[in-house]
């Protein structure tokens, strides 16, 4: 089967709801790249319209940040059949990244500042909690190292390199993880809580990070091992994608190693 008879379907968690600091930023990376190798694109939106049955349809979920307000909605509606249908495609397999608000709604729970629990999907084995309007929140820069192991090998394969990750991150709610595997331990910046070193976590082929949209777009090569796996795990064949010209994207992360004083 050639590249133009293929077709990933993207499917967009909440865009309304859960898109702050440039998430859209990780739907428009995957669609370009893989537009750009030939493939048909599909940006399906999942949110109050869609049924259980349009969440299972897609290839690479894509989720993003949100406040603490709207995590709320979100969660109302991601119920029953819908939240099984989520629980199901993550379990087996489906590749996808969640920024932010959206792990902590794929955790155990998240405590906001203000309000109750927002009980989550209990996917990813982690809570998240908010100290209070008054505890300083988590913003700036960050750079991670991969080191959940499966991730961290494919990516160096892709790539010929140690996978480090450059993003920036936004948020009030400190996450712990329980048996769930990190992304990475964070190089620069605070990551999950700004205590014990780690950011993100990794489960099946879900990527749950507090990088905001721009990290698809900072980091490409990510990108590619999502549209990678999401094909391979639907046409059950070997996929290789053509190479692109990254040189613009390899040298602003190149400025922002050496702007942070990062050695790898
Ligand atoms: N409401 C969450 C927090 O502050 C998530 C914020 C976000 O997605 N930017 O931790």
């Amino acid at each position: 089967m050639s590249s133009a008879q293929m077709e990933i379907i993207i499917g967009w968690l909440y865009p309304k709801l859960m898109s702050t600091y440039g998430d859209r930023g990780n739907v428009i990376t995957i669609e370009r790249r893989a537009q750009w190798r030939d493939y048909d694109v599909t940006v399906l939106p999942l949110d109050q319209n869609s049924t259980a049955n349009d969440i299972k349809s897609v290839d690479v979920i894509v989720g993003g940040g949100a406040q603490d307000r709207q995590q709320e909605i979100v969660m109302r509606d991601l119920q029953g059949a819908k939240a099984d249908a989520m629980r199901e495609k993550i379990e087996n397999g489906t590749p996808g990244v969640f920024t932010c608000g959206s792990p902590q709604l794929l955790g155990n729970y998240y405590e906001p500042a203000f309000g109750k629990r927002i009980e989550g999907l209990g996917i990813l084995d982690l809570v998240s909690i908010h100290p209070g309007e008054n505890t300083k929140r988590c913003i700036g820069n960050l750079v991670i190292e991969v080191t959940a192991s499966r991730l961290a090998q494919e990516l160096e394969a892709m790539t010929g390199t140690k996978p480090y990750l450059v993003g920036f991150e936004n948020h009030g709610g400190r996450t712990k993880l329980g048996k769930v595997e990190a992304l990475g331990r964070v190089v620069y910046g605070l990551g999950n809580n700004g205590e014990d070193g780690t950011e993100g976590a990794f489960y099946q082929n879900a990527i749950a990070t507090y990088s905001h949209g721009p990290l698809l777009p900072k980091n490409p090569f990510v990108a590619d091992w999502l549209i990678q796996t999401a094909l391979r795990l639907k046409y059950q064949q070997e996929i290789k994608l053509s190479p692109l010209d990254d040189t613009l994207a390899m040298q602003g992360r190149e400025a922002m190693f050496k702007r942070l004083k990062v050695s790898r």
